[in-house]
């Protein structure tokens, strides 16, 4: 066969492969795009463990209709201008909705705050339609219908319905701790799985987002964090020793808002905890770092969960100070002899 360019369908099937996991990697999507259009209140519906129908419904600015069509398009985005390490929103490679659109039958419809109708656009299984309008309030409509339809094999994989129901769950739980001034509602076919009402933004609210979350047991074993070096600022709450699990689980923790899962991170919380806990114990935590973008890179995988700080060592440094002095054990030292 001779070389050819792949057909924009393909293209996005195989970005698709890596973005859209299962259906939880849509939700996450999706509500990234809410939060970055500025939501106030973000309310999902799913079916089906989000394979015949995930819904999100925002309050955010908004898209015009003229530029719906870029939305879907791959590489298009609202976000980046030409500076990569200057990332700002939780979105910003242009791939999410091609990607879904691609293995899915996707609906956007929308009406910008300005606007005083709303249109909509319809892509399935990566054939798009021409906008239309319709009505609709303020805000963003996205319906993602018959997940996988066009790629069998990926949805031979999906695990039970309430396997991705409980998968879905959990990202709109880890995502709504990094924003508590926004109302998160999550309802499945027959039921809600998930209501959390909008709280302040200061650390009262976080708590109180943490207790809506992660329990109240957790809120009120919680230990405050606040510290700063050399620019980068760590808050959140973590565990008393008293009140730890069997994984690592509830280890929640952001990067510039963004959830991210990082070894170096779990690597200082476990060190932190060295003198506290036993091996096999895990300590819970809600930990926010706050650094200028330039000094992280986000751009290291298509899901956006991984991170590289440029200075690995001062985030590391930073994380076990802190945590190990909210515990009292900032003057031990670490030893897994045992010995004082
Ligand atoms: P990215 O988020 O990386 O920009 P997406 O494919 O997820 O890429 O979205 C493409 C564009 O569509 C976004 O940059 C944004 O301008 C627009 N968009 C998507 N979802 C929403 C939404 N819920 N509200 C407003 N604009 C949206
Ligand atoms: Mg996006």
């Amino acid at each position: 066969m001779a070389i050819r360019q792949l057909s924009e369908n393909i293209i996005n099937q195989i970005a698709a492969g890596e973005v859209i996991e299962r259906p939880a990697s849509v939700v996450k999507e999706l509500v990234e795009n809410a939060l970055d259009a500025g939501a106030r209140r973000v309310e999902l519906a799913t079916a089906g463990g989000g394979l015949s129908l995930i819904r999100v419904v925002d309050d955010g600015k908004g898209i015009p209709p003229q530029e719906l069509p870029l939305a879907v398009s791959r590489h298009c985005t609202s976000k980046l201008s030409d500076n990569i390490h200057d990332i700002r929103s939780l979105g910003f490679r242009g791939e999410a909705l091609p990607s879904i659109g691609s293995v899915a039958r996707l609906s956007m419809r929308s009406r910008p705050h300005d606007a005083d109708s709303a249109a909509e656009i319809i892509v399935d299984g990566g054939k798009l339609s021409p906008v239309r309008p319709v009505a609709s309030n303020l805000g963003t409509v996205v319906e993602v219908r018959d997940l996988f339809f066009s790629t069998p094999a990926r949805l031979k994989f999906m695990k039970t319905e309430r396997a991705e129901a409980s998968a879905i769950t959990d990202v709109v739980k880890r995502i709504s701790l990094a924003f508590p001034s926004v109302r998160f509602t999550l309802s499945g076919t027959d039921r809600t799985m998930l209501e959390l009402p909008a709280v302040s933004e200061d650390g009262d609210g976080l708590l109180r987002r943490i207790g809506q979350v992660l329990g109240k047991e957790f809120s009120d074993n919680a230990l405050p964090i606040d510290a700063e070096r050399e620019g980068v600022r760590l808050t959140g709450y973590t565990s008393i020793p008293a009140y730890s699990r069997g994984n690592a689980l509830n280890q929640f923790v952001y990067v510039n808002g963004r959830p991210v899962r990082d070894k170096l991170i779990a690597g200082a919380i476990r060190a932190a905890y060295m003198d506290a806990l036993p091996r096999d114990r895990h300590a819970v935590t809600a930990l926010f770092i706050q650094l200028d973008p330039e000094l992280v890179d986000v751009n290291v995988h298509p899901a956006k969960a991984d991170v590289r700080f440029r200075d690995p060592g001062l985030v590391r440094g930073l994380l076990v100070g802190a945590i190990r002095q909210a515990l009292g054990t900032s003057g031990t030292r670490s030893s897994t002899s045992g010995a004082a």
